[in-house]
């Protein structure tokens, strides 16, 4: 495994200042979701002219920001979330980290931030980690979620490229998700609201396209929705996201799910869940899919399960849809054996309890 922090050898150096004063950690069984952060934060600063800059870790602290710092205005801003998980073992594996720093990299290039070296972001997900780790949570369910970020720094109002940025790294020890069992929601697809179109940043993982979808959310929610399931931007007829997960499906037995066309995010979850559907010979196509098609399949029966995947949840299946004056149930409101059974594989995989053939996971 990687030893990168503690002086320890690595391929850039990174300046440790350790906290004088380390936080309680919180009990595994009160961890929530994002409102506890550990002792430390990661950060790196580019300069046009310099490059990135002055890695470092330090004692997690608020950024102290000029009211004109173009981000706050703007949004040039980019974002991932990955997760390191507590083995029964008691070693920490990160999921799939290689690939959620080329994300960030590549969300860069959506908003003119200077590309970052994914090997460096990588290095700073060990160095942090091996930092914090006592922060990795050990129940079962429960997990380290570590939250990447680059910011435009510069404070000036024209609306054009940064000339500076700061790249940071938090980190905090997240719950189960499913607390009691997986649990099927109950989604709106819309056509009041779009979260992001084709040429525009819908790829990327960047503020506006959360920013974007708040409104239409909330209104889902009133309605007694969980999440949206969003429809293409330009004729309100294709399927493209649920909430903040990818939207997949069964019919018959072909296992559905949007292609990567530029409006929607490459989740690492999706991809995983494609590859093990390929792996157990399974029929899977990445393919534009309407509505009206998921609806008459839910009429006719042949829509036998419906899932979103993501980070957070891994699966979150899809209980009851609603579109328009209709609401159908799908799999009789209950969690979908294929679902199940991909829930299973990849948290085992995360928590080294199965093998992991396609070597998604390292160790700290
Ligand atoms: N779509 C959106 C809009 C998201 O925010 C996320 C969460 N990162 C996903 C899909 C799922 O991506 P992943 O499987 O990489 O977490």
């Amino acid at each position: 495994g990687f030893v990168w922090f503690d002086g320890q050898p690595g391929p850039t150096p990174i300046a440790i200042t350790r906290t004088s004063k380390p936080k309680v950690h919180p009990a595994d069984d009160e961890l929530r979701f994002g409102s506890v952060f550990t002792d430390h934060m990661f950060r790196m600063d580019y300069t046009e002219g310099k490059g990135w800059h002055d890695a470092k870790i330090i004692p997690y602290q608020p950024f102290s920001l000029d009211p004109a710092t173009s981000v706050l205005h703007y949004a040039q801003s980019v974002f991932d979330g990955l997760k390191a998980y507590r083995g029964q073992d008691g070693s920490i594996r990160f999921f799939r980290a290689a690939k959620h720093a080329d994300r960030l990299n590549r969300s860069c290039g959506y908003l003119c931030i200077p590309p970052l070296d994914p090997e460096l972001v990588v290095q700073s997900f060990h160095a942090l980690v091996g930092v914090d780790q006592s922060w990795v949570p050990s129940k079962r369910g429960t997990s380290l979620y570590l939250r990447p970020a680059v910011i435009a720094s510069e404070s000036f109002l024209g609306v054009h490229p940064s000339k500076t940025y700061t790249y940071f790294l938090i980190l905090s020890p997240v719950g189960p998700y499913y607390a009691e069992g997986i649990n099927p929601v109950k989604i709106l697809a819309t056509d009041a609201h779009v979260r992001a179109v084709q040429g525009g940043l819908g790829a990327a993982k960047t503020a506006a396209n959360y920013a974007a979808s708040i409104l239409g959310a909330e209104e889902a929610q009133k309605m007694g929705y969980t999440q949206v399931l969003w429809l293409d931007g330009v004729e309100h007829r294709y399927l493209d996201e649920v909430g903040t997960m990818n939207i997949m499906l069964k019919i018959g037995d072909e296992i559905i799910t949007p292609p990567l066309n530029g409006a929607i995010l490459a989740g690492v979850t999706r991809d995983s869940i494609l590859t093990l559907c390929r792996d157990w010979g399974l029929k899977t196509s990445e393919r534009r899919i309407s509505i009206d098609e998921v609806m008459a399949a839910a009429r006719n029966g042949t829509l036998v399960e419906m899932w979103g995947t993501g980070t957070a949840a891994v699966v979150s299946p899809v209980g009851e849809l609603g579109y328009k004056d209709e609401r159908v149930t799908i799999n009789g409101g209950k969690t979908g054996t294929l679902t199940q059974k991909l829930y299973d594989a990849i948290v085992g995989i995360q928590y080294g309890e199965t093998e992991d053939r396609h070597e998604w996971t390292t160790t700290l």
